[in-house]
């Protein structure tokens, strides 16, 4: 029984703003018309319109049997989940605040991501419909503010929904190469079944950034996989041969391979720190007549050595790591010159399919297409 239904919205990295990252999403077991956690908010109705033209009923269908409008479906809208305040990830929440008939929402974000939609609602590039006070609103206000501390800690969102943030690192603007950009990644979880999904937003490799905050999230995951968490939506904007200066702060498949290779690493560390864990606290270990002291001893120095100093998996040890695991390509920048003869998702996808093949990993890949219902 899947824990989430998810519709993308847009999933593009730029610049077509009718395709931009944008996901509506629920828990399996309810109705849309319950309440819809909107996960970025770059593209917003027109993307919708277009998309309920050729597919009017993805949402369900009214009591007379027609589809629900664009309209009703974005006053379902609860809550927004926002990595970052790129134009690309928030768009559709600036050009739909007081649109739709509703309670106010909440904006779920980093203080930082807070700040920055903040000052899109100025009063000068759009009025300001917002409040950081969720008591005694104005009735203009159409948007709240909610802080995500990346505390470690799992914070409810939305009726059975909580999430937890980690920080990402998402590249250094030419103009002030002091300052990192920041990003998040979240783990959002279906609270009555515990299963839980991994977004990433925008990320710049680790290997570039430094400071192993992707690294951080992979060890975070990697005792919930696969049987807590088993997809893994994260950008790769651009295909593969993209020099490393010309990044700007994404993904490559060379990168996102070596990435993928990071977290099988952890995954692998974690399962067999887990067997020596379970092998010396198991009741029997010490129990058993062919525990020699000798033994125990021998034992807990191979423990020691494995939690303190673990090696390095090998390649070889790394095949069908991620067997069950699947991993949604998103953020993909168009192919504005016309380079490919295919939409440049299924062919970043491909390229992406195939290092994974080449190394064995053993976790599905695919690519996120506009209109595509991803049940979770
Ligand atoms: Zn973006
Ligand atoms: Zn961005």
């Amino acid at each position: 029984m899947p824990a989430f239904d998810l519709v993308v919205l847009g999933c593009g990295g730029g610049p077509n703003e009718s395709n931009l990252s944008s996901y509506l999403l629920k828990p399996h077991d309810a109705l849309w018309s319950d309440g819809i956690v909107a996960l970025e908010a770059g593209s917003g109705i027109g993307a919708l319109l277009q998309l309920l033209k050729t597919e009017p009923d993805l949402f369900g269908v009214r009591q007379d049997g027609k589809g629900h409008s664009a309209a009703e479906v974005f006053s379902w809208i609860r809550c927004y989940l926002i990595t970052h305040a790129h134009l690309d990830h928030v768009n559709g929440v600036v050009l739909g605040a007081g649109a739709f008939p509703g309670p106010p929402r909440k904006i779920h974000a980093t203080h930082q991501t807070l700040k920055d939609i903040e000052s899109l609602f100025s009063d000068r590039i759009w009025p300001n419909l917002t409040s950081w006070e969720e008591e005694n609103l104005p009735p203009y206000v159409s948007l709240i503010y909610s802080v995500l501390t990346p505390d470690g800690q799992y914070k409810p969102i939305s009726k059975d929904i909580s999430v937890h943030t980690m920080p990402l690192s998402h590249g250094r603007y030419p103009s002030c190469v002091l300052t990192m950009y920041d990003s998040a990644a979240f783990f959002v979880r279906h609270d009555p079944s515990g299963q839980e999904f991994l977004f990433f937003g925008d990320l710049e490799p680790d290997s570039i950034a430094g400071g192993g905050r992707t690294q951080a999230v992979w060890d975070t995951a990697a005792p919930l996989i696969p049987s807590r968490l088993s997809t893994i939506f994260i950008e790769c904007s651009w295909p593969m041969g993209r020099p490393d200066d010309m990044l700007y702060g994404h993904l490559n498949p060379e990168h996102l391979i070596e990435e993928l290779a990071n977290l099988a690493a952890s995954v692998w560390k974690t399962r067999n720190s887990n067997a020596d864990r379970e092998d010396t606290t198991s009741p029997s270990s010490d129990a058993t007549s062919t525990n020699t002291p000798h033994r125990v001893r021998k034992r807990q120095k191979r423990n020691h050595k494995s939690f303190s100093h673990p090696s390095p998996p090998s390649a070889d040890q790394l095949r069908g790591v991620l067997d069950g695991v699947r991993v949604v390509i998103i953020h993909c920048k168009d192919d504005l010159t016309g380079e490919y003869d295919r939409p440049v998702n299924l062919v970043i996808a491909d390229q992406i399919r195939g290092l994974v093949e080449e190394r064995g990993f053993g976790a599905e890949v695919v690519a996120a297409a506009q209109g595509m219902h991803i049940s979770i």
